[in-house]
């Protein structure tokens, strides 16, 4: 109730004109697609402003909620089904089993149903937001879900388990090549071509699976050389001397060991193991340096995002961003960054990240019931 409602500078004719897309208005999309996952990928990236952006610096917002089921993970979830009904690995009818925080569920059970003949079942570990597993009932898929204290590890395993149970197709998408390959044949590109006039200093990532950090990160080291890469995590100080520091044996392979990590509340990020998408890249040095994420400072980020910027993100989201603010602080004058934004903030409607809009909630519904008698009668 205390924030201002006004989140724009000034007036909408002002708006108006900042938007650059604005003269494409009316064209149209393009001739009808033959179905949803044909809109996947292709997301917008869009400026943040002063702000939120430390001045004389410029970070754009890479937007994977423009994705048909929101998120990032459309792309890997189409990539892998579609890869394996290419090489034969998926046959028809056969059902397809995954564990997953719950995006990359959302985004099968969509592309299940856009093939038809696919049905889909989905592990997840307890503590997800709710929403994720109504959102994948929505889309028809069976939901199973894995007890707190297993962590990610439990629901990888039930997946497994299950999977060699009944022969089902197990996506594996924290060790497949379908997962990273999809960001360096999509994401990667596309973040390139759109600033292809234009040096980006920085690129920002946090990883869940790895897939969006090895996949597009190797692109943009190969096209972008001079750009360094940002790796997000909480509980990064602890991580000094793992596989996730910058820390080399001689031979160049990460020192790895495993590192302590800490429950967070950024859902789809940091399982409680590396996984193999991520170590494959992690082998690669594509990054240049960690950033640790402070508790609370991803939750309050995205709630800055809309009210400033009016870009509703998850906690992910807030956490990349507040990792890319605190790089430009510490970067050049002119420095432009990259900073991902993986999800729609409409999939943490039940979490901390609304927390204080429900006190909010009361306390207007209270200020109602005081103000008006009859409402109380
Ligand atoms: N943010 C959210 C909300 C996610 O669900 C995921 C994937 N689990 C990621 C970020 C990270 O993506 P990736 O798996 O490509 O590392």
């Amino acid at each position: 109730a205390s924030q201002s409602l006004v989140k724009f500078p000034s007036a909408t004719s002002d708006l108006r004109k900042s938007i650059s897309c604005h003269a494409k208005r009316g064209e149209g999309y393009g001739p009808p697609l033959n179905n949803i996952s044909e809109t996947v990928g292709n997301t917008p990236m869009v400026k943040i402003s002063d702000r939120i952006c430390p001045k004389g610096r410029t970070i754009y917002a890479k937007c994977e909620f423009f994705n048909p089921l929101s998120s990032v993970k459309d792309r890997l979830a189409l990539s892998i089904i579609e890869a394996a009904e290419n090489d034969g690995s998926l046959k028809p009818g056969q059902t397809v089993v995954e564990a997953t925080s719950g995006n990359t569920g959302i985004g099968s059970g969509c592309y299940d149903v856009c093939s038809a003949w696919l049905s889909c079942v989905i592990t997840m570990a307890e503590p997800f937001s709710i929403e994720r597993r109504k959102l994948m009932r929505m889309l028809g898929a069976k939901v199973i879900v894995t007890p707190k204290a297993g962590k990610g590890t439990g629901m990888v395993e039930k997946a497994k388990e299950l999977a060699e149970k009944h022969g089902w197709f197990l996506c594996h998408q924290f060790e497949t090549d379908a997962n990273w390959k999809i960001h360096y044949e999509t994401t990667g590109p596309e973040i390139c071509n759109d600033l292809k006039d234009m040096n980006f200093d920085y690129w920002v990532t946090g990883y869940g699976t790895g897939g969006t950090f090895h996949g597009a990160g190797k692109y943009i080291k190969e096209h972008s050389p001079d750009t360094k890469i940002i790796l997000a995590e909480p509980g990064a100080a602890n991580l000094i001397g793992s596989g996730l520091s910058t820390d080399r044996n001689p031979d160049g392979s990460p020192a790895c060991s495993h590192p302590a990590f800490n429950p967070h509340p950024i859902q789809g990020w940091t399982p409680d193991f590396i996984p193999l998408v991520l170590e494959k890249g992690l082998g690669q040095s594509i990054h240049d340096e960690l950033v640790d994420i402070p508790d609370g400072a991803a939750v309050q980020m995205s709630q800055a995002l809309a009210r400033n910027e009016g870009i509703l993100t998850g906690i992910s989201g807030g956490a990349t961003m507040w990792a890319a603010v605190e790089t430009a602080k510490k970067a050049p004058e002119g420095s432009v960054l990259v900073a991902m934004l993986p999800d729609t903030g409409e999939r943490y409607l039940s979490t901390p990240l609304f927390a204080s809009i429900e006190a909010d909630m009361n306390e207007d519904e209270l200020e109602i019931a005081r103000s008006t008698p009859s409402f109380i009668l």
